[in-house]
C-alpha cells in the first residue's frame, strides 16, 4: 500500500464518518442524545491519549523542544480563536439553542468554525502518516472516532437554524472536504511537517480537553465520564498492539 493511497483511504474514511453523522441527523431529527454522549467521551479519551502519548513525544523528537512548545500552544489557540472567539456560540453535540441559531449568521459562523477544525483533523492524519504508518493509523483512529459526532453537530446546527435536511447534508459535505483539504496541504508542503505535527497536537488537545470533555461534564453522569477512561484504555491497547506487530 503506497503512502498516497493510505492518505487517500484514511481521508475518505474520515470524510465518510462526517457524512454518516450528518445523514443520521437529517434523517431523524429526534436523535439519541444519550448514546452520543458516550461516543463523545470515548473519542475524547482516545484523542487525549494520542496527544500525550504519541503526538507530543514524536514532535519533540522531530522538531526539538523550543519549536515544539511554541507550535503546540499555537495549535491550541487557533482552535480557541476560530471556534469560540470568531464563532462565540459553538459546542459539540446536538444543537438545541434554536432561537440563537435563527439569528443571522450564527449557524454559518459555527459551520465555518467547524470546517477550520476539520481542516486540522486532516493535518493531524497526514502529519502522523508522514512520520510512519503506526503513528498515522493511531491518529487516523483518533480522528475517526469523533467524525460521526462531528457530522452530527454540523447537521444539527443547520436543522436548528430551520434549514432543510438537504442543506444540513451540504454543510456536512463542506466539513468532509475541509478534512481532505488539510491532508492535501500537508502533502504539498511536506517540509512543513516539523510544524504540522506539534500544531495539530495543540489543536487535537483543544478538541479533546476543551471542546469534548466539558461537553460531557456538562451533561454529567459517572458513566459518561467513565467513557473517557475507556477511550484512553483503548488507545493504550491499540498502541501496544501496533508496537507488537512491529511499527
Ligand atoms: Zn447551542
Ligand atoms: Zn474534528
Amino acid at each position: 500500500m503506497t503512502q498516497s493511497f493510505q492518505l487517500l483511504l484514511f481521508g475518505l474514511m474520515a470524510a465518510a464518518g462526517n457524512l454518516l453523522g450528518g445523514w443520521l441527523v437529517s434523517r431523524s431529527p429526534e436523535t439519541d442524545r444519550g448514546r452520543l454522549k458516550y461516543i463523545l467521551g470515548f473519542g475524547a479519551g482516545f484523542m487525549l491519549a494520542a496527544v500525550v502519548l504519541e503526538m507530543i513525544p514524536e514532535s519533540f523528537e522531530q522538531a526539538g523542544g523550543g519549536a515544539t512548545a511554541i507550535w503546540l500552544l499555537a495549535g491550541y489557540l487557533i482552535i480557541q480563536l476560530f471556534e469560540h472567539t470568531i464563532a462565540p456560540h459553538f459546542h459539540f453535540g446536538e444543537e438545541t439553542h434554536t432561537e440563537e441559531m435563527h439569528r443571522h449568521g450564527v449557524a454559518v459562523t459555527a459551520v465555518v468554525a467547524l470546517a477550520i477544525h476539520a481542516f486540522f483533523d486532516g493535518v493531524t492524519i497526514a502529519s502522523g502518516l508522514l512520520v510512519n504508518l503506526r503513528l498515522g493509523l493511531l491518529l487516523f483512529l483518533a480522528v475517526l472516532i469523533h467524525k460521526v459526532p462531528e457530522g452530527f453537530t454540523v447537521a444539527s446546527i443547520m436543522m436548528s437554524a430551520g434549514k432543510t435536511g438537504r442543506t444540513a447534508i451540504t454543510a456536512t459535505l463542506l466539513i468532509s472536504i475541509a478534512t481532505l483539504a488539510g491532508i492535501f496541504c500537508v502533502v504539498i508542503v511536506e517540509r512543513a511537517l516539523i510544524v504540522a505535527l506539534p500544531l495539530s497536537a495543540g489543536a487535537t488537545l483543544y478538541i479533546a480537553a476543551s471542546d469534548l470533555i466539558p461537553e460531557i461534564n456538562r451533561e454529567g453522569g459517572w458513566k459518561a465520564s467513565l467513557s473517557i477512561f475507556a477511550g484512553v484504555a483503548l488507545f493504550y491497547l491499540t498502541h501496544l498492539l501496533l508496537h507488537a506487530i512491529g511499527g
